[in-house]
């Protein structure tokens, strides 16, 4: 595996493989199993004579918060190791100067998916992910880009972008990793009181109950007012959104025939954890 932490490493890291298929994995660091499972997908999808990139860059811009910014766990070294023992071929790896000019002046907005779920309660986030995933589609020039669902607003919002600009880019979305009591894997974990780690997988199985009752026909406002109640139960527990919506617009599910998305963004102290579940009316 190859490094490189600035963009003329990385160009010329990538000039001898144009053509090839390029498969592009973008990360925040701090890297666990459900990183390292995107990376292994990648490694599939990219096969032996294709190359994959990973890119492990805590971008500042996306960052509604100073706080959850300067808290955010960082392991470059393990990260490196993660990306080789997966089968990544080239790791970029910048600081905040190397990726972004001190007087950069563009922004990118999507505009209406944005606007709900976390989007209404992180003024600024997923402008902040389309710029930066737009400059590294622009740097990597890949084929393919992998991205979680566990993040499935910003998996919808960059479809939504590579549709609209016209990229030439297939994007595809893998499946959450959970760990076995159903707690979604996420960097933020070890910031979880032990109190709270204990409590999260209510969130799985808050999900799951309310995916019984929706497939049973009960009302939407009464499956989220469900989930709501039994995490806001939790000491120290609130949410920020209960919502099922289409999982293709995120606004209010018009057909009920069409694919339905229950996601739930709840704070556990002073971390915050988001989670989904894709729904079918049986
Ligand atoms: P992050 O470092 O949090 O920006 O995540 C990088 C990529 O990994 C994003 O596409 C995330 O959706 C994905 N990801 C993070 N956690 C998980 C998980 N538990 N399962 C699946 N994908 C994940």
């Amino acid at each position: 595996m190859q490094t490189a932490y600035t963009k003329e490493e990385l160009r010329s890291l990538l000039a001898p493989v144009r053509g090839k298929r390029i498969v592009l994995v973008p990360t925040m660091g701090a890297l666990h199993e459900g990183h390292a499972t995107l990376l292994r997908q990648a490694r599939v999808l990219a096969g032996e004579d294709g190359v994959v990139v990973a890119s492990v860059f805590l971008n500042p811009v996306q960052f509604d918060n100073a706080g959850d910014l300067a808290t955010y766990p960082k392991s470059p070294a393990q990260d490196s190791e993660t990306c080789d023992s997966c089968g990544v071929d080239v790791v970029f790896m910048p600081t905040p100067d190397v990726m972004y000019c001190a007087d950069r002046s563009i922004t990118l907005e999507e505009t209406h998916l944005s606007s709900v779920l976390c989007g209404a309660s992180r003024p600024g986030h997923f402008a902040g992910v389309c710029l930066v995933v737009n400059k590294l589609f622009n740097l990597v020039q890949p084929t393919d880009a992998i991205f979680g669902k566990k993040d499935y607003q910003q998996f919808a919002i960059l479809r939504r972008m590579v549709r609209d600009l016209d990229m030439p880019i297939t994007l595809h979305g893998a499946e959450i990793v959970r760990e076995a009591d159903g707690l979604a894997l996420s960097s933020r974990n070890v910031r979880l009181t032990p109190e709270h780690r204990a409590a999260a997988p209510a969130i799985r199985r808050s999900l799951l109950a309310a995916a019984e009752a929706y497939s049973a026909g009960k009302d939407v406002q009464i499956v989220c007012a469900q989930v709501r109640g039994a995490l806001e139960s939790i000491p120290g527990v609130r949410c920020d959104y209960v919502e099922l919506v289409d999982a293709e617009t995120l606004h209010d599910l018009t057909d009920p025939d069409r694919l339905a998305l229950l996601a739930v963004a709840a704070w556990f102290g002073d971390v915050r954890l988001i989670d989904n579940i894709e729904l079918f009316r049986a």
